[in-house]
């Protein structure tokens, strides 16, 4: 197991290589909000480094953390993100992994811990902005890619940290159930959602087992602020201020089924229902 201050210089490394290939989110009062709620998270959970989170302006439902407390969500996770206590729920599984160090444990177990060719593993060569984008993360993310048990693991974890800091849990089950249904219209944007974190029937009914079992009922959670919503209205402002960059689209399409395919069924597996 390496260092908790080696760990730190890696994510502090892979962070700046993130910062310098993506599309950040400037916006003080975006980034100030996305902070507060993860630092609540953070205050109630068990990890043993501070947190930064930044914010990725792309539009896909998603959030990373690296190693050493380096935390980057998309804006399209608050975009998707029904209330506060969704966000948080999905916030407090990725601080989890941090918590729990997985990517670090992983890396030490894989052998490929090499701080000098990284970089260039990463986004090697004179790639252009728009192959970036297309193989953006996919190096780190092969290090963030858990296995089941550490999945489990941060779901676990993360609902008892999102419900420690007043949260509802249920909203995290909530949110995925919901992207799964939008899966199933087939928005495109959905389609590469939790690629690091896929969501499946296993995980949603454990979710739900944990919540019922190990965290008594409150009589009052946190579901949602007023400022959730400001700062919803705030980003989607800012996404269509600046919708083109680069000749690319950075608002949401919606990807049309092709009139041949109207007789192709949904290959998604059965729907869960909830227990109540
Ligand atoms: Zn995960």
């Amino acid at each position: 197991m390496y260092s908790l201050e080696r760990e730190q210089t890696w994510g502090r490394q892979l962070a700046e290589q993130v910062e310098k290939q993506a599309r950040m989110v400037k916006d003080a009062e975006v980034n100030a909000y996305v902070n507060r709620v993860a630092q609540l998270i953070v205050r109630n959970s068990d990890a043993q480094v501070p947190f930064s989170v930044r914010i990725i302006d792309d539009t896909t439902v998603n959030a990373f953390a690296l190693p050493g407390g380096f935390f980057f969500v998309n804006s399209g996770l608050v975009l998707a993100a029904e209330n506060e206590a969704q966000l948080a729920g999905v916030m407090a599984h990725e601080i989890a992994h941090v918590a729990a160090r997985h990517a670090t444990r992983s890396a030490t177990r894989m052998e490929i811990f090499n701080l000098a060719s990284f970089p260039l593993l990463m986004f090697g060569g004179p790639a252009g902005y728009a192959a970036r984008q297309l193989v953006g993360f996919a190096v780190p993310m092969s290090y963030l890619k858990f296995g089941r048990d550490a999945e489990r693991e941060a779901d676990l974890l993360g609902l008892q940290y999102a419900y420690a800091a007043g949260y509802d849990p249920a909203e995290f089950v909530h949110f995925f159930e919901a992207l799964r249904a939008q899966q199933k219209r087939k928005l495109s944007l959905v389609a590469r959602a939790f690629a690091t974190h896929p969501m499946t029937d296993d995980r949603i009914q454990r979710a739900q087992q944990e919540i019922a079992t190990r965290l008594p009922q409150k009589d009052e959670y946190l579901v949602t602020t007023s400022e959730f919503d400001e700062i919803k209205a705030r980003l989607r402002r800012l996404e269509t201020s600046q919708s083109v960059d680069g000749g690319q689209a950075v608002a949401p399409t919606l990807r049309r089924r092709h009139p041949d395919d109207k007789n192709r069924k949904d290959e998604d597996g059965p729907v869960l229902r909830k227990p109540n």
